[in-house]
């Protein structure tokens, strides 16, 4: 909806913490936008946590506070995400910068880490070392979180889980590497189209996994502008059935994978009989597995190629 200037802005009087709360909230509703929003802004222009912010409820803000509050509200209500203004978004538990470079990493996307992990510590067992890349990282978060996740078993004292996250931004792996290191995760980034990079140097790799772009370009239409006109395209489309990048893996992936070795793919609703059907095609032999999210939505797909039935 088309907001009038004049009703942008929250009568002068009502600086009290509630009072910003619930103008937010109204004017977010009636901007179409998600009401709580107003509460993860206001604990960020505030610097207050979500108790300090319910005690002091009934206090004056700062006009500091205020202004840049609503500031803030106004942005999201023009459609900017809460995580891009607020920079940042939780993934499995830690907290991770985003920006407008790089696709905000998403909770079904946790699934998919999960979904990994369970599957490695069954596959790779013992004192093996594994060499795991995450394709399109974007923020860099399915790549830090596998790295920081990965328990090696008990009595492993060298179990090495190298892992390297590749994407064709360069502004996204800046993002990416920036997590790493705040997060002290040691992960390799690579700049490069899907999996050439370890075409490229010959290297062989035991896990792939990826959330790669696989939005249909005509969903475009209905979709949220708050996604389509603030996070890149190049994180979101995949030609005219989201499968464009699924068909490349499959032409790479026996180029680059070990003889033994785990896939793991995000993918949309109702992709995940093709996409099953292309891991089959390209891996005779190999368990696939299509896996639904917690709102039963087919939203995983894996691969264990060269374990035998
Ligand atoms: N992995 C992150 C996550 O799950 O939050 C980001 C996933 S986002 C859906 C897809 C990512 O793939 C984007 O960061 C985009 O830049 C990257 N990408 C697009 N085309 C690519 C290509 N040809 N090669 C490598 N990465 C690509």
């Amino acid at each position: 909806m088309k907001i009038k200037r004049k009703d942008w802005k929250m009568p002068q009087m009502s600086r009290k913490v509630f009072e910003a709360l619930k103008w937010a909230s109204s004017f977010l509703t009636e901007a179409g936008r998600d009401e709580n929003a107003g509460e993860l802004l206001l604990r960020f222009c505030s610097g207050m946590s979500r108790t300090q912010l319910f005690a002091n409820i009934r206090d004056d803000l700062a006009d500091d506070v205020w202004r840049s509050f609503e500031e803030a509200v106004i942005r999201h209500a023009s459609g900017v995400p809460v995580q891009y203004i607020i920079g940042s978004e939780e993934f499995y538990g830690r907290t991770f910068i985003v920006n407008p470079d790089v696709l905000i990493p998403r909770p079904e996307t946790e699934e998919l880490v999960y979904g990994a992990l369970k599957r490695i510590n069954r596959l790779f067992k013992g004192n093996q070392g594994i060499k795991l890349a995450d394709i399109g990282t974007g923020s860099g978060a399915i790549a830090i979180t596998m790295k920081l996740e990965s328990d090696c078993p008990p009595g492993a004292d060298k179990c090495p889980r190298m892992v390297s996250g590749t994407d064709i931004s360069a502004e996204s792996l800046a993002v990416a590497r920036e997590n790493a290191n705040r997060l002290g995760a040691d992960v390799e980034f690579l700049l490069g189209d899907l999996l050439q990079p370890f075409v490229e140097r010959g290297e062989k790799l035991d896990v792939v996994i990826s959330n790669p772009p696989y939005i249909p370009i005509g969903d475009q239409e209905w979709m949220s502008e708050v996604v389509t006109k603030h996070e890149p395209a190049r994180a979101l489309f995949a030609g005219r059935d989201g499968l464009d990048f699924y068909r490349r893996f499959m032409v790479e992936l026996p180029q680059v994978l070990a003889p033994q070795a785990l896939v793991c793919f995000e993918i949309g609703a109702g992709q995940g009989k093709a996409v099953a059907a292309l891991l089959r095609e390209t891996f005779a032999g190999a368990k696939v597995e299509v896996v639904d999210d917690i709102n039963r939505k087919d939203r995983m797909v894996f691969a264990e190629i060269g374990f035998g039935a």
